[in-house]
């Protein structure tokens, strides 16, 4: 199909949203369909950590055009992208987290990633952080963080501009050939269908006849005040992490590597996590810290770990299955689908491709955040 100009977005989270500033900014009339609020489904419970530092060049390439949009953004409405260095580290008697460090650091290096292995003294020297248990660290000075509310507030305003019809409080289903979206009252024909509904993408592409392998799964965390104002902290040997937050830290890890059902799933946090979560903090940051709140929310899996992004039937294309870095890739995913929908050549990397798997694959479910990445 050759640019298509009636366009419909199924999802308003960060992945949804963007493609839909992107491709009205190309000149598409596009309808945006979400069931809820925008930001309302995973980017609203999301970190919001931002890095640059991945190990293959796929992710590179992905990753340092969202980080150079993000900074395009920084400033805009209420849109603050904190520059925040990024710390992951393995701990005295975890070698195999040490050895893939160093590994991982290496090929980072490869792809020009302004990332260094730095011992725990040093680490201790450059950061207000605990280090007595640390083996061997990385430190990207690339990353930094942003309020996921905040880029959503400032994509719907972007939208808004760009003419994005809001049809928010609609759930919808799609069917394909043609491309339509059916809401409760309507069947609407569309030149393309982009689904963007995150961890719900997988039943709404079956209800049309398109399985994806794309597999829900739990992850926690939680805000606790505290006086900490150091990096993001990646600790590869319990596979936690925290990032400075407005009122202390923001804090994270909990997953469980089954899968969950996105349409009956408990959305509150574990004890055991809280308990955890919170000794870690106290241990890393050395201070005394009160939780807030705290909280449960899915992320998607692939089999190979790569997301499902680009054309899954004529007219009808997903973006889905981040393994939890859908929030820091999706303004280079909403450029790249927006490219894609409206004719450009290739703009999306062929390990992305969704029609790779049939579907109905059996695969166990791996955490995103990991040294291998
Ligand atoms: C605790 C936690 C921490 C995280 N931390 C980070 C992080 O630090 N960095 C990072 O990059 N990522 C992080 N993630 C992952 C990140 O949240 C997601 O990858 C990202 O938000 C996905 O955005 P999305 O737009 O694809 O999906 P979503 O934000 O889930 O948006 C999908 C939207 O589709 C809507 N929808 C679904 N079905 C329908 C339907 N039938 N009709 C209409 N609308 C529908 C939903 O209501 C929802 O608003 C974290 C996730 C969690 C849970």
């Amino acid at each position: 199909m050759d640019s298509p100009e009636r366009i419909a977005v199924v999802g308003a989270g960060a992945v949804g949203l963007t493609t839909a500033f992107d491709l009205a900014a190309r000149g598409a009339r596009v309808t945006l369909f979400e069931r809820d609020d925008p930001g309302a489904g995973m980017t609203g419970r999301a970190a919001g950590i931002c890095y640059d530092a991945y190990a293959e060049d796929v992710d590179v390439a992905v990753a340092d055009r969202a980080m150079q949009r993000f900074r395009e953004f920084d400033g805009k409405g209420e849109f603050v992208f904190h520059e925040t260095p990024y710390v992951f580290l393995a701990r005295e008697g975890d070698d195999a987290s040490a050895t893939a460090l160093s590994e991982a650091v290496e090929r980072m290096q490869v792809h020009n990633r302004a990332a260094e292995l730095i011992t725990p003294d040093e680490l201790a020297d450059r950061f207000p952080i605990r280090t007595d248990d640390v083996a061997l660290a990385g430190v990207s000075e690339t990353a930094g963080w942003a309020d996921p509310s905040a880029y959503v507030d400032l994509l719907v305003e972007q939208c808004e501009t760009e003419g994005v019809e809001f049809r928010v409080g609609e759930e919808v289903s799609i069917r394909t050939d043609p491309p339509r979206v059916v809401t409760v009252d309507s069947v609407v024909r569309f030149d393309a269908v982009v689904v963007a509904a995150g961890v719900h993408s997988r039943a709404l592409l079956a209800d049309a006849g398109h399985p994806l392998a794309l597999k829900p799964y739990r992850v926690q965390a939680l805000v606790a005040e505290c006086d900490y104002d150091g990096p993001t902290v990646y600790d590869a040997t319990d596979e936690s992490y925290l990032r400075p937050h407005p009122t202390g830290v923001f804090a994270g890890d909990g997953v469980e590597p089954v899968a969950a059902d996105p349409s009956d799933w408990d959305s509150s946090a574990d004890e055991w996590f809280v308990e955890e979560s919170t000794a870690a903090v106290r241990h890393r940051t050395e201070t005394d810290p009160r939780v807030e709140r705290a909280w449960a929310g899915l992320c998607g899996a692939t089999p190979d770990r790569n997301p499902l992004v680009g054309a899954i039937a004529e007219g009808v294309s997903v973006a889905a299955g981040w393994h939890g870095h859908g929030f820091m890739w999706a303004p280079a995913l909403g450029e790249m689908l927006a490219a894609d929908v409206l004719g450009d050549d290739g703009p999306i990397p062929e390990s992305f491709d969704p029609r790779r798997f049939d579907g109905d694959e059996e695969f166990a479910v791996v955490d995103g955040m990991t040294l291998d990445e």
